[in-house]
């Protein structure tokens, strides 16, 4: 091996990629188009919500005390002193020895203090309106009864969403609740996609012999849509110096914030690769012990940091998902980057490593008892990407000469599910 490769371990390429990588600057976007971005503010709740103390049920507004001895077999009568629907203001207090119909949502009248559901009423499940102008009240209730209180669920002044958080469904939700119609995120990044090799043939042109269809560009395009990046796709690069440096100029005019190459980074490919980074900026050549995905490339060109991927379909892919994944997340913002790992047991034996930890394709599952289970789906060739297909995670080998057999627990990567801690 020459000596010009740096061996790290993976934890330690992660780290190193993260620390040269900057967060970008904020944007404002419309609520609606807010979805999948990363907050860039402290979310401080200007009002309460629920803004005032409301009922939870359809029923009548009480004091608590008028029909504390209430029970099915000595019902407490109580007069029908007003209808209270969802979106009016109580027009008077409650009298005592009164109730007040009301129905979710609406504002508790002053004097009352809990809430006796339509059920433990003579009203019954019917919901419909009694003409005698009183209501039998079938069941006690403690005051705070079926009432939701004012600031139960947001009080106004507390941090509600954190800087860095991504947005779902629900905080775009809350955000609405807060009146919220613009909200401040990162801006996406532009990241570069660029495929290098003289093999390779693009989607919408003939194969010719011995070349191979470019499929990197197109899956890490799609990783880098996944997590937040806007891609810029470049044309396939030949593996000259001048058409690799054209591309990267390129990519840098369009205002890449990263920049992606695959190809290239092996052993045989080094000096080109090589000559073309040193011209236009810094660049580390590094053996991580992993696999699929030993060897890479990471620097910076005129100031842009770029990883180079390993060339094989499946090394791009999963290169991409433990270092490009938490760069693009980081630039954005994001407080969370690491994958969720869960413990599962292995059902088939898998080769390992003594200096290397293995990332296998997996399809994870949970069997009736709950228990998670970690299938290989197949030959684990870092060119055969059909396996990658049907795998939902990574099965982490530990390194240890050998092999790990089938029964053991092993840590696996959940590739779809949002990033932890
Ligand atoms: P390299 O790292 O350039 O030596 O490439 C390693 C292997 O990955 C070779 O078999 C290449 O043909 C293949 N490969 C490289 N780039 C791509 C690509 N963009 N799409 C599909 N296969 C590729
Ligand atoms: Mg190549």
């Amino acid at each position: 091996m020459r000596e010009e490769f740096l061996f790290m371990e993976v934890e330690q390429a992660r780290q190193e990629i993260l620390a040269s990588i900057e967060t970008l600057e904020p944007e404002e976007v419309p609520l609606l188009e807010a979805l999948g971005r990363t907050l860039a503010e402290d979310v401080l709740a200007g009002e309460n919500i629920p803004p005032f103390d409301n009922s939870a049920m359809d029923g009548y507004a009480v004091r608590a005390a008028d029909v504390a001895d209430a029970g099915p077999d000595q019902p407490v009568v109580l007069a029908v002193q007003a209808d209270l629907p969802a979106g009016t203001a109580p027009a008077e207090p409650l009298r005592p020895g009164a109730a007040i119909r009301i129905m979710t949502g609406a504002p508790m009248p002053p004097g009352a203090d809990a809430v006796v559901p339509f059920e433990q009423t003579d009203e019954g499940t019917t919901g419909a309106r009694r003409a005698t102008g009183e209501v039998r009240i079938m069941r006690a209730v403690r005051p705070g009864d079926n009432v939701r209180r004012a600031g139960e669920d947001v009080r106004r002044g507390e941090l509600v969403i954190q800087r860095g958080t991504l947005l779902r469904p629900p905080e775009i939700g809350l955000l609405a609740s807060l009146a919220r119609p613009r909200v401040r995120v990162t801006r996406r990044p532009r990241v570069a996609v660029l495929a290098t090799g003289d093999e390779l043939v693009d989607i919408d042109q003939p194969l010719a012999p011995g070349k191979i269809r470019n499929s990197n560009s197109y899956s890490n395009y799609a990783q880098v849509l996944k997590y937040g990046g806007i891609p810029l796709l470049l044309p396939i690069a030949r593996d000259t110096v001048a058409e690799v440096t054209d591309r990267i100029e390129q990519g840098i005019a369009q205002g890449a914030d990263l920049f992606l190459t695959s190809g290239g980074v092996s052993v045989g490919d080094y000096d080109l690769v090589k000559r073309v980074l040193h011209q236009l900026g810094h660049i580390d050549f590094w053996q991580v012990r992993m696999q699929p995905g030993k060897p890479m490339a990471f620097g910076h060109l005129r100031g842009v940091p770029l990883l180079g991927l390993p060339g094989n379909p499946v090394s791009a892919m999963v290169v991409f998902e433990q270092f490009a994944r938490p760069a693009i997340l980081k630039m954005q913002g994001r407080r969370q980057l690491r994958k969720p790992e869960i413990e599962a047991t292995l059902l088939d034996d898998a080769k390992s490593y003594a200096d290397r930890v293995r990332f296998l394709r997996a399809i994870v599952t949970q069997d009736i008892t709950g228990q998670w289970t970690a299938r290989l789906t197949g030959p684990q060739g870092s060119g055969i990407l059909s396996s990658m297909v049907r795998a939902n995670g990574l099965a982490i080998i530990p390194k240890q000469p050998g092999k790990v057999s089938a029964g053991t627990r092993v840590w696996v990567q959940m590739l779809d599910w949002p990033e932890v801690e």
